[in-house]
């Protein structure tokens, strides 16, 4: 029995959660599959409950899981917080407390939403890349930083990029184990014409090359990678990077699909359990209103049945309904286009699961 810890948050994370929770609770009873859910509070709500975006007994049934499924969290009610108080900080000690240290995103274009993109159709049809990024190391966390006053007034700031080889190993292996399952092609971004860590980056790449003999890994600088995105994203399969550029490329991936409502997300660690959550926020504008695209968390859902539950044919039946919907048009209003019927979170779930049936 795998143990499966919810995480609804605040906003529209409640309304897409509770539809993922259907697709699971469907799965349970028709594919056999064997899980049991325990739910928490994370972000707002637990600091509304219990003071603290990320209480102890939240945390605690985190490590205990297999997987945790998390909505979004964070708005406008909790704003006024000191940073370190705030809900988002609850999200980041997470993925902290549980090493996560590889973070997913895939960019999938439904063929039925190529005209949601803003670039030309035949430049993203068919896009089908996945951004592995480096997610606790880097320059986000490297020592010394901070920012101080020198004794000639001037206000000066320090922030380090750091990477160990074996920080850089471990999430390169996940890289070229994906790559293994996808069409065997690896990209390493880096910068190593200017920065040393690069330059280890990409010696580690190179060292671990010949122990997956079937993938091809190619190198670009991140200048180059931004741009490639743009011009020809599907040259790319699987893309891996530190935490900073792959921060930014990923935003850059993602909006080539045109819908942040159609993003899911995985973040493991090294025993593959993982963090799974859509990768938008928790969207103040439409919360409570029905009007939530569910889409991106119940793609989460089909990320953690392949990755940390072993559930691979699940998955690829989960992802499978989630086009029949849209094949069948289906749209919420994220993703519609002009003139087509727009339905709501809660129907959109229906139809999930009816396409499941
Ligand atoms: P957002 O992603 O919440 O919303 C951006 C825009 O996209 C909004 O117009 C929203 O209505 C729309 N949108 C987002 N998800 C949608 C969905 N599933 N269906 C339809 N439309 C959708 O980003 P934001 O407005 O910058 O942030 C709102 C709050 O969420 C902030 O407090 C922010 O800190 C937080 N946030 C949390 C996460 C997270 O929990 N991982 C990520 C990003 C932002």
């Amino acid at each position: 029995m795998k143990r499966i810890l919810l995480l609804p948050g605040d906003g529209i994370g409640v309304e897409v959660v509770a539809q993922a929770e259907r697709v699971l609770t469907h799965l349970k009873t028709t594919a056999n599959l064997k899980v049991e859910f325990e739910q928490a509070l994370v972000g707002g709500a637990a600091i509304d409950a219990y003071g603290d975006p990320l209480p102890e007994q939240t945390l605690i049934k985190a490590k205990g899981a297999d997987a945790v499924l998390l909505g979004a969290v964070g708005g406008p009610r909790w704003d006024h917080l000191a940073a370190a108080k705030r809900p988002e900080k609850g999200l980041l000690r997470l993925r902290f407390e549980l090493d996560l240290f590889a973070n997913l995103r895939p960019a999938f274009l439904f063929d039925e939403l190529v005209a949601a993109s803003t670039l030309k159709a035949d430049v993203v049809q068919g896009l089908d890349l996945l951004i592995v990024r480096e997610l606790t190391g880097g320059l986000y966390f490297g020592e010394p930083r901070g920012m101080k006053i020198l004794s000639n007034g001037v206000k000066q700031a320090v922030n380090t990029l750091i990477y160990d080889e074996n920080e850089i190993k471990r999430v390169v292996k996940v890289a070229f184990e994906l790559a293994q399952k996808r069409r065997k092609h690896l990209c390493s971004v880096d910068k190593a014409n200017v920065l040393e860590v690069s330059q280890l980056w990409r010696e580690v790449v190179n060292g671990m090359a010949k122990d997956y003999p079937e993938v091809t890994v190619t190198h670009q600088y991140v200048d180059n990678a931004g741009m490639q995105l743009i011009r020809a994203p599907k040259q790319f399969d699987v893309m891996v990077t530190c935490n900073l550029f792959g921060d930014i490329l990923s935003d850059c991936a993602a909006m080539l699909t045109g819908s942040i409502g159609m993003l899911p997300s995985a973040s493991l660690n090294q025993s593959k359990q993982g963090l799974y959550e859509p990768v938008h926020g928790s969207a103040p504008d439409i919360a409570g209103k029905d009007m939530a695209n569910p889409l991106a968390t119940i793609l989460s859902v089909a990320l953690m049945l392949r990755y940390s539950l072993q559930q691979p044919a699940l998955a690829e039946q989960v992802e499978s309904a989630v086009k029949r919907v849209l094949t069948d048009g289906w749209r919420t209003a994220d993703i519609a286009q002009a003139g087509q019927e727009i339905i709501g979170t809660q129907a959109m779930g229906d139809k999930v699961i009816e396409a499941l049936q």
